[in-house]
């Protein structure tokens, strides 16, 4: 361990010679290490701006950031990495932290197991005891959900948990019972998601019609069911527009996220998986939504570990129904901001066959949905476009953030001055000012290179005139 003259030789050197971005990497870790936090982070910045993307400064830097209690600003940073599957796991331990801290325990959770899963040699067991994630100790085959010997899902189960005899399950914020996601009836429809005409009139017509009309269907040899692939930047409205889809069907909404179904034990996955289509089916008319589902459909032959093999092949399966009518009324929508990690078995007819891209908003969808957001917001006056046309990059997500920081701001003059104060448009541009939008430039450029390169089949079709029109 250095004492604090060789770090302070280190300092030196690295001011005698700033462009060594090895001296200074080196010397950033040790500042780190140390908990010199605030060091630590001015020079990972600055060796930053010798290499921007490199991914381990990225991760030093991160995790100074969540050592500080910045969850958000780690996040940011990490947020383009963690797009794609390779990333080193050590920065998926680093991004649970962020997440937990973000008070996001389930996403934290499933960035921890995939990054252990990898590398057990990075867990940290505090955090997995903080996710609420059982410690080292009863091996997966003492868990009452573990798949019994020779399971049913065809393929003998693989070894236990990579790291040992480390078994959790992950924490389930959306309710106890195995299998989750709930049953909600949605209060939103169509008239309530601004802008993309086109995404709502394919979703009639691909899950809307068939249901409504299913005698004209039928005269084809169409059947309702059948699922859509939402693909799009981060916060572009993929679960609104789902929820909106239930809604205006008068359909069940079950919503299922990662933690409802990704568990550790073997052959949990599965049986949770399996017990979400039958809530579904259970509820029908139902639109069974899945956010995130790059991580339940990603492509097999990236995969190393045969049990995530095996829940692709339980989802795969669970979409074609053991029988024709299995899934009838069941309408599957799915979400992933990387939609070219998915396995291409799901784009075969009756599974997730339809791939929709949701852009982000252009300045007249920005206004619209800044309308339908302070519809119920007292306004003295608004000009929604204006604040449209200063919101360039933001997407839905970033303009409920505008509207929520102009209501609190709203909000603090109302109590000091004890009488309700409207919103101005000069209150909205504050807002929006004060507001850095989330990286859709950054998810444009990611969906370019693979666009230009891996779009034979001309899945992405839909994106190409965004990445050519080069607006980003
Ligand atoms: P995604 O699932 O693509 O990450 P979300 O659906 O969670 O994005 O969008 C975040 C929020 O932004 C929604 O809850 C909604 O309030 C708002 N929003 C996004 N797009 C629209 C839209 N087109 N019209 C109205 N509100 C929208």
């Amino acid at each position: 361990m250095l004492d604090d003259a060789g770090l302070q030789a280190l300092r030196e050197a690295a001011l005698l010679s700033p462009d060594n971005l090895p001296l200074r990497r080196h010397l950033a870790g040790l500042l780190l290490e140390k908990g010199y936090l605030a060091e630590a982070e001015t020079e990972y910045r600055a060796a930053l701006m010798l290499a921007p993307k490199d991914v381990d400064l990225t991760t030093g830097l991160a995790e100074v950031f969540v050592r500080q209690s910045a969850h958000g600003s780690a996040l940011a940073a990490l947020e383009p990495f963690l797009a794609s599957p390779g990333y080193p796991p050590r920065l998926g331990v680093i991004a649970a932290r962020a997440l937990l801290g973000e008070g996001d325990p389930g996403r934290a959770a499933y960035r921890y197991h995939e990054a252990v899963s990898r590398d057990p040699s990075v867990g940290d067991p505090g955090l997995a005891a903080r996710l609420a994630l059982p410690p080292l100790q009863a091996p997966a085959a003492s868990h009452p959900a573990a798949a019994p010997t020779g399971s049913p899902y065809g393929t003998p189960p693989p070894a236990a948990p990579p790291y040992g005899t480390a078994a959790y399950g992950t924490a389930a914020p959306h309710s106890g019972a195995p299998g989750g996601g709930e049953v909600e009836r949605s209060g939103v429809t169509f008239a309530d998601v601004a802008g993309m005409e086109a995404v709502k009139e394919a979703l009639r017509v691909k899950l809307l019609l068939p249901l409504q009309q299913p005698e004209l269907f039928a005269a084809f040899g169409k059947r309702a069911g059948g699922g859509v692939l939402l693909y799009g930047p981060p916060g572009a409205g993929k679960t609104h527009l789902a929820r909106a889809a239930a809604g205006e069907l008068g359909a069940s909404f079950v919503n299922v996220g990662l933690a409802d179904i990704l568990d550790m034990y073997i052959g949990s996955s599965e049986r949770n998986l399996r017990a979400t289509f039958e809530l579904a089916r259970r509820s029908r008319p139902c639109v069974l939504f899945f956010d995130e589902v790059d991580a339940l459909a990603a492509r097999r032959s990236d995969m190393r570990q045969a049990h995530n093999r095996q829940l692709v092949n339980q989802f795969l399966a669970e979409l074609d129904g053991v029988d024709q009518n299995a899934n009838e009324g069941v309408l599957v929508l799915a979400a992933t901001n990387v939609p070219w990690y998915i396995d291409v078995a799901f784009r075969r007819p009756g599974r997730l066959d339809r791939p929709v891209f949701v852009p982000p908003p252009d300045t007249a969808a920005r206004a619209a949905i800044l309308r339908i957001l302070c519809r119920d917001k007292p306004l003295a006056e608004m000009d929604f476009d204006a604040v449209a046309r200063i919101t360039e990059h933001f997407v839905g997500a970033d303009l409920k953030g505008v509207v929520d920081r102009a209501v609190e701001a709203k909000l603090h003059q109302s109590i000091s001055a004890g009488r309700p104060i409207p919103l101005t448009t000069a209150d909205m541009v504050a807002a929006a000012r004060s507001t850095k939008p989330t990286a859709v430039r950054e998810w444009m450029s990611t969906a370019r290179n693979y666009v230009m390169h891996a779009n034979e089949s001309g899945a992405w079709d839909e994106l190409m005139p965004w990445i050519k029109g080069n607006r980003w």
